[in-house]
């Protein structure tokens, strides 16, 4: 992938090592709300960047959609005031004409629309020849090579001022926050592009503004390059997002609080590093629970079938072969004896005690 980078067409203090920020409401709701709320962030050093939803993809209808074209001018207004740069959310080759038409700085592509390659393949197409930056949030399913499908229609198309977003992914059952970061992901496109800016958005990781803290230091730890943040004057009142959005003074608090890395600290490409492999390893580890689940369900089967037939739980013979065939198996992988003996030994006596809990609760019945 060819980048163009950041610095080069966005100036910053040179002596800052501080992560770039984008803010501003998830939707512009009216001139004041846009022009009060840029104000305030001018007042922020590291915000260069202003961004307001126009056209909003809501997961249900009657939600409120976006006011749509007549809130562009008030973006040009906010650059003329404020200097901020300005972005917004584009999902159409028409939205694209229209943004490019008043003269919107920077384009994001939103989490639906990534994952649907004909679209970001429309916005590619109606990108073509135009130099502007475009930031492409991951797609909303938890597919890596979608999010770099999208990244790569956009430099096909010849764009190379592009910059990820990270906004998490949705999944069923949901833990801590709105969208599971699963960092794992972000952190393979960031391996894989190390030149390709990462953002990352935590207020739609987290959809609670009382979170957004904490994962705004996670993803300065992990050092990406910055942060977009949900900012409103009125976050209760917001027409959409609501719960997860800050006041410009909450998040002028939390930037001057997070702890930063040094520049070119090599505990960042540690902590980097490391949260790969622990990604790695937690998903060997939950296939090694499926299986064991797999395998017990199996047990069961046999128990079953053993307790119809009146044979032993235990049959000396079956379980001397199978040891055998396994430490020669792991032999061959390299594993340490001591280690595959431990481990199937406590399997066969997990085996045993479900065959012989069968046998007993046969009885009692
Ligand atoms: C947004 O940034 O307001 C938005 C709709 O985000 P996403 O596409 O990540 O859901
Ligand atoms: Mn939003």
């Amino acid at each position: 992938m060819k980048i163009t980078p950041i610095s080069s067409w966005l100036p910053r203090h040179s002596h800052s090592n501080s992560p770039l920020v984008i803010a501003g409401p998830c939707s512009a709701e009216s001139m004041e709300q846009v022009l009060t709320t840029a104000y305030a962030l001018k007042n922020i050093p590291e915000v260069k960047i202003f961004r307001a939803g126009i056209w909003k993809p809501r997961t249900r209808p009657n939600n409120f959609e976006g006011l749509g074209e007549i809130a562009l001018p008030w973006l040009a207004e906010v650059k003329k005031q404020t200097g901020l740069l300005t972005t917004t959310e584009v999902a159409t080759a028409k939205h694209v004409e229209l943004c490019l038409e008043h003269g919107v700085d920077i384009l994001w592509i939103g989490a639906r629309t990534t994952a649907n390659p004909f679209s970001v393949q429309e916005i590619a197409d109606a990108l073509k020849g135009v130099d502007i930056p475009v930031m492409i949030k991951n797609p909303i399913n938890a597919d890596l090579q979608l999010w770099i499908g999208a990244l790569e229609r956009m430099n096909n198309a010849g764009l190379t001022k592009l910059i990820a977003i990270h906004r998490g992914f949705s999944v069923a059952d949901k833990l801590e926050f709105r969208n599971d970061p699963l960092w794992r992901i972000p952190m393979e496109l960031k391996v894989k592009f190390p030149e390709l800016p990462l953002l990352c958005d935590p207020s739609h990781i987290t959809g609670e503004r009382e979170l957004v803290q904490k994962v705004c230091q996670k993803a300065i730890d992990l050092n990406m390059n910055g942060l977009i943040i949900e900012t409103h004057p009125d976050p209760n009142k917001a027409w959409s997002d609501a719960a997860q959005q800050i006041t410009p003074e909450k998040l002028k608090v939390i930037l001057s609080e997070i702890s930063l890395k040094t520049e070119h600290s090599t505990n960042a490409d540690f902590g980097l590093q490391l949260s790969i492999f622990r990604g790695q390893i937690d998903r060997l580890d939950n296939e090694l629970l499926h299986i064991l689940k797999l395998r017990t369900d199996i047990v069961e089967k046999i128990a079953l079938a053993k307790s119809e037939q009146n044979i032993t739980a235990l049959q000396r013979s079956r379980f001397d072969h199978l040891m055998k065939e396994r430490l020669e198996a792991g032999k061959t992988l390299g594993l340490e004896e001591s280690f595959i003996k431990e481990i199937f030994d406590s399997i066969h006596e997990q085996s045993v005690k479900l065959q012989t809990d069968h046998f007993e609760s046969k009885k009692k019945n």
